[in-house]
């Protein structure tokens, strides 16, 4: 296995012991508050430095991320003096990795809140409260500008291959730019969503006051089997971003949509109006039923939506869907 590979490998077990060696020997600060966190800072400490987040299997079975992210590092390790602002990275459920599964008992993504309910119990959670911990801390620490890029991909095809789940928070400047970064990165389509949704990436911007996105990038694939040169941009901006460049110049600005509303699944049965290969932003018209959920129905409003994350496997009382409309 060459070097690349077992950076890669190394990562999706969570181990990043080789990463932190690499930049603990270049005078870099190193903290592993625990399984698969890594928290490199400058031994110069200035509050005007950029601080950045990248956490990866949040989700188990979504690998590309951790390839992308392994290149990443295994080529910035190479030049650990390269980095350009504080990072921490958080490979999220290795459990769930290992088992090549979404989750083990409960979905991490939902978990980001203080309102678990039902799942408080699930190995989920204990892994949720530590890595809101070790951010918390990270971000507690000064930086003016903070930055998570939570890292994903879609169970579905997608009609936009790459696309970001925005924070309602995030408004103003800080969305502008954002946007405009996620262009760089080759990113087509950018969802607001307002409602909390117990995510990672709206933690870091409601309670760490961060620049957050979700970033799902292509689809589901077993570890080694992703073709990353999909996500050229994006790996190119995030290797830029880690050094302090600029990005790479824009093939403009995402889509812009914001949430219609929220397929909620209220019982067992609760059904999707459209098949299984139906693609994340597939068009529905208005007036169109879209689900049904005992006598419940969901139909679509006065203008064309699109529907995102359509997946009907989920826990009673959690989204089964989202369905949303362009804004700019
Ligand atoms: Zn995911």
């Amino acid at each position: 296995m060459d070097g690349l590979s077992q950076a890669v490998r190394a990562l999706a077990q969570a181990n990043v012991s080789g990463i932190a060696g690499s930049f603990g020997n270049a005078g870099w600060s190193v903290r592993m508050p625990a399984s698969g966190i890594l928290q490199l800072t400058s031994p110069t400490h200035s509050p005007r430095r950029p601080r950045l987040l990248l956490s990866v299997g949040i989700h188990g079975d979504e690998t590309a991320p951790i390839e992308l992210l392994g290149h990443l590092l295994h080529e910035l390790a190479q030049t650990p003096r390269a980095l350009a602002l504080d990072l921490m990275i958080v490979v999220g459920n290795p459990a769930a990795i290992e088992q090549e599964k979404r989750f083990v008992d409960a979905d991490l993504n939902r978990m980001f809140s203080d309102h678990r309910d039902a799942v408080q119990a699930a190995a989920e959670a204990v892994r949720a409260d530590e890595i809101m911990r070790a951010t918390a801390s990270f971000f507690a620490e000064g930086g003016t500008q903070k930055w998570h890029f939570d890292l994903h991909t879609a169970i579905r095809p997608s009609l936009y291959p790459a696309f970001a789940v925005l924070p309602g928070v995030l408004e103003g400047a800080r969305r502008h730019i954002l946007l405009g970064w996620l262009g760089s990165a080759g990113i087509g389509a950018a969802i607001l969503n307002r409602n909390p949704a117990g995510t990672y990436s709206a933690y870091t911007a409601g309670a760490c006051g961060a620049t957050s996105a979700t970033i799902e990038l292509g689809q589901v694939a077993a570890l080694g089997c992703n073709d990353l040169s999909r996500f050229d941009a994006a790996r190119a901006a995030l290797a830029a971003f880690l050094r302090g460049g600029a990005p790479p110049a824009s093939a403009g600005m995402p889509h812009v949509f914001k949430v219609a509303q929220e397929l909620v699944k209220r019982s067992e049965s609760f059904r999707l109006a459209f098949d299984r290969d139906t693609p994340n932003f597939a068009a529905f018209q208005p007036g169109m039923v879209v689900a049904q959920d005992g006598a419940a129905i969901y139909r679509v409003g006065a203008e064309t939506e699109y529907v995102v994350f359509p997946n009907p496997d989920v826990r009673i009382g959690l989204r089964a869907g989202l369905m949303v409309v362009r804004v700019e």
